[in-house]
């Protein structure tokens, strides 16, 4: 049996975003609810599972891989959600049917190799520190026609983390204010993954449609792997 603290975390954030749906006047069902699960073992994958958890994300290659071998008789949706390297990206569509950090066109082309289609986010860097992931707003229209161009990828939107030191309304308003560029060019590109654990209520108010929820649910995490 799943474990009672997890379990009343779990529901509590399930709370939370259905009053905060209720606050924006949306529903509950225009959201996905992605929990990261990076650095915890695969039984607290298992108990979310119980919990009725269908996405889960994980953000380090090395440890999904396993973890999502350890786990194949589960029936989930796998999201990676960290920084991709475009040398891991094929390895990263063999198991992950949703890639939230497409962020450059080395990237896109390592996908264009792959024999099936995965869907992909471009994930935009809000911190002004060019190290960060994400891609600089001003190349997200070449991005995007990069992404076009790859019929591996089935473009679902943008994603963004927000920075510690902006509010996240705002920077979730910058990338809605983006979302033309997208949607210019692939108009059904309209989802938007924002929001974590200390601002997926203003990311539900900003439009997002899939949350990216870790420690709220998890617990605290362990130290890294
Ligand atoms: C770890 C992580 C999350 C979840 O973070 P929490 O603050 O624990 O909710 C969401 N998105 C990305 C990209 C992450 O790396």
């Amino acid at each position: 049996m799943a474990d009672q603290a997890l379990a009343a975390r779990y529901h509590e954030v399930r709370a939370r975003i259905e009053a905060a749906c209720g606050q924006a006047g949306r529903s509950v069902d225009d959201i996905t609810l992605v929990v990261v699960t990076k650095f915890h073992p695969p039984s607290l994958v298992r108990d979310l599972v119980e919990l009725g958890v269908e996405h889960v994300g994980e953000s380090r290659h090395q440890e999904a891989v396993a973890k999502h071998q350890e786990l194949s008789d589960l029936r989930l949706t796998w999201h990676f959600v960290g920084q991709l390297q475009s040398n891991k990206a094929r390895a990263v569509a063999e198991y992950c049917q949703v890639i939230h950090s497409i962020d450059r066109a080395s990237v896109v082309q390592k996908l264009g190799t792959i024999d099936h289609t995965v869907e992909g986010f471009i994930e935009i860097n809000l911190t002004g520190d060019p190290g960060r992931g994400g891609v600089e707003p001003e190349q997200l229209g070449q991005l995007v026609d990069t992404v076009l161009e790859t019929p591996q990828i089935a473009l679902r939107g943008l994603m963004a983390v927000a920075p510690q030191d902006q509010a996240p309304a705002a920077a979730f308003e910058r990338v809605v204010a983006l979302q033309d560029v997208v949607t210019s060019r692939a108009p059904l590109a309209t989802d938007l993954s924002l929001g974590m654990t200390g601002d997926f209520e203003e990311a539900i108010q900003a439009g997002a449609t899939h949350l990216r929820i870790g420690s709220a649910i998890t617990g605290n995490r362990p130290p890294a792997p």
